[in-house]
């Protein structure tokens, strides 16, 4: 029996090795044929250490609270697949943050966007953690990161170190929690990563300490046939149903659906404990009257195909309705590898029979959870729309317009496309303007817009930014001068116009510190653009520049007042803020 056991300990430490693909089947036969053979044990054992060594790397918890999540690694954000775990901090800012393992600090980014502060830690044994939206970090890399500011003249930095700068240990602090960057809360982003291959993996394989003791609930389902799940438009959506008790669509009747290639999209939410955040799950099977129908695993997130996300989802169901949204369905073509493992098997359904659908999920902790919904095929066939320009996915396209053309990349779609083409004219004098599908429609690379600027001179023309209208809001996308023409990139389609951008950006004084004898002191401002955006801040006390920062979600930069300005002598302060059209503000003061 105690051979058994430890066989068995084995198996399971195998198991959650996963990297190695198939090893655990082709083991287990070996276990089992060989159980009793002393040169199989020898093996296991020689095996035993192998894996132990590869499998020593644990993480530990970079924050001291009982760990408890806002959001899950792989989970679906708009855009991308969420790289690492949001972990809560209270509500607040300023928790401290700790090395989750031996390493070094390998590279620093501050950006006014994004991750904010964020710290990099290599670790020797192959991987790499990541610590985001930082208030700030320790003194010693606080100072030696001030002297990278200066050096650049500018809040935003990618530092990259070498081993020995700046060694870390186990539990060492850091920095502290924040709210910097992208984040919409205070939270720690924590991230694992791959650092051969940079995919980010679930910082759960390494032993973090997250407890996670519920089970996925399937919500919502969707069936649908006669298009694609990356053509739905948000404002057409198909038939939805909920599941009651996690079995059947509302009131147990079947979904209605038109015959033909059926499409199924089923939103799942997973929370670890309860009161935790809306997770995403790991992996979904759905099967169709009995038979397997699709099938996904999400193994990595690689940035480089994060963006996949908009063909993994039924996008159009998604920009409408809230919540974790998993298409079933294969797109045709997919930059998706051993990322996210995909499955699926057509199936036609010709008939007005009651067909089910069976949904199985499991979350990253293994905790499983089923649900069965059904569809009859009793609406009518939509007829297909004449007008509409057919795409085809994995070909460049180019649409010429009355107002320049549009550019669909060999990249830029996931399924074949059906879309419509609209140029309405408001009035003649305006800027023309492009309707071009929706925003259901998935890209992945982006799609170029082109607007010919034959009618303006050289200096008109660097004003022009193109703008994206989404619903009542108006964003610029920007844009480079080609020719006489503007061409910007657009990553959702929908309609498209231009603007020129001749008002310099707005640059109010909030609030101001004077330093104290050993206090720095602080100015504040809040700086915006109504058109193109900020492109760059600049302040500088006596035509040098000083440290600051700049928060873009708030619009808020910090520039630090230091302790020089406490003499008796006048002080010229000046803040230039640019934006992307080249207009600029300075704001002027003087200190005495
Ligand atoms: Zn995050």
């Amino acid at each position: 029996m105690a051979l058994r056991f430890f066989s068995s300990r084995l198996v399971n430490k195998i198991k959650a090795f996963e990297s190695v693909e198939g090893f655990f089947d082709a083991l287990c036969g070996m276990v089992f044929s060989n159980l009793y053979s002393s040169r199989f044990l020898m093996f296991l054992f020689c095996l035993s250490a192998t894996f132990a060594k590869g499998q020593k790397w644990t993480c530990s918890s970079p924050l001291d609270i009982p760990l408890e999540l806002a959001g899950s690694f792989a989970e679906i954000r708009s855009n991308h697949f969420h790289s690492g775990m949001d972990l809560r901090t209270e509500q607040r800012e300023g928790l401290p943050v700790y090395c989750a393992a031996d390493g070094y600090v390998s590279r620093i980014k501050i950006s006014p966007n994004g991750y904010g502060k964020a710290i990099y830690v290599t670790h020797p044994e192959g991987y790499v953690t990541v610590y985001a939206h930082l208030q700030k970090f320790n003194h010693e890399i606080d100072s030696l990161l001030r002297l990278q500011h200066k050096l650049k003249e500018s809040y935003e930095v990618d530092w990259y170190l070498k081993e020995g700068q700046i060694p870390l240990k186990r539990g060492q602090q850091i920095a502290w929690s924040g709210n910097s960057g992208g984040s919409s809360g205070p939270h720690l982003h924590f991230e694992v990563r791959d650092s051969r291959t940079e995919h980010c993996l679930d910082p759960m394989r390494f032993g973090l300490p997250v407890r996670d003791t519920l089970a996925p609930i399937f919500e919502l389902f969707s069936a649908w046939c006669g298009y694609g799940a990356s053509e739905l438009s948000p404002s057409e959506l198909p038939s939805i149903g909920h599941f009651v008790n996690g079995r059947g669509a509302s009131d147990t009747l079947p979904l209605e659906i038109e015959t033909g290639k059926l499409e199924v999209a089923v939103s799942i939410v997973d929370r670890y404990i309860t009161g935790s955040g809306d997770c995403g799950v790991k992996s979904l099977r759905v099967f169709v009257d009995g038979s397997l129908f699709y099938r996904m695993e999400i193994r990595s997130v690689n940035f480089n195909t994060t963006k996949a996300i908009n063909g993994f989802v039924p996008l159009g169901i998604y920009k409408s309705k809230s919540g974790q949204w998993y298409r079933c369905s294969s797109p045709k073509q997919t930059p998706l590898k051993e990322e996210v493992n995909i499955w699926a098997m057509p199936v036609e359904i010709l008939d007005s029979l009651i067909h089910s659908i069976r949904f199985e999920t499991e979350d990253w902790k293994g905790n499983v959870a089923t649900a069965v919904g059904f569809v009859q095929a009793v609406l009518p066939n939509a007829p297909k729309r004449s007008n509409a320009i057919s795409l085809l996915a994995g070909v460049e396209k180019v649409i010429q317009t009355r107002s320049g053309k549009i550019t669909f990349q060999k990249e830029s779609l996931f399924d074949d496309t059906e879309l419509l083409l609209l140029e309405p004219v408001f009035d003649s004098l305006m800027p023309p303007v492009v309707e071009i599908g929706h925003e259901g429609i998935a890209l992945f690379s982006p799609v170029k817009i082109q607007f010919n600027l034959d009618e303006m001179t050289p200096e008109q023309r660097k004003k022009v930014v193109v703008l994206h209208l989404n619903s009542s809001k108006r964003k610029s996308i920007g844009g480079t001068i080609e020719g006489n023409s503007i061409v910007a990139s657009t990553s959702s389609l929908g309609i498209f116009t231009y603007a020129a951008d001749w008002a310099a950006p707005v640059v109010e004084f909030v609030e101001q510190t004077f330093p104290e004898t050993d206090l720095v002191g602080s100015v504040k401002f809040r700086v915006s653009d109504a058109l193109s955006g900020i492109e760059s801040v600049r302040p500088e006390l006596d035509g040098k520049w000083i440290y600051y920062e700049y928060d873009a979600k708030n619009n808020n930069v910090l520039v630090e007042l230091p302790l020089s300005l406490v003499d008796e002598q006048a002080h010229e302060f000046s803040l230039v803020v640019k934006d992307k059209c080249g207009n600029e503000t300075v704001y002027k003061k003087t200190f005495n």
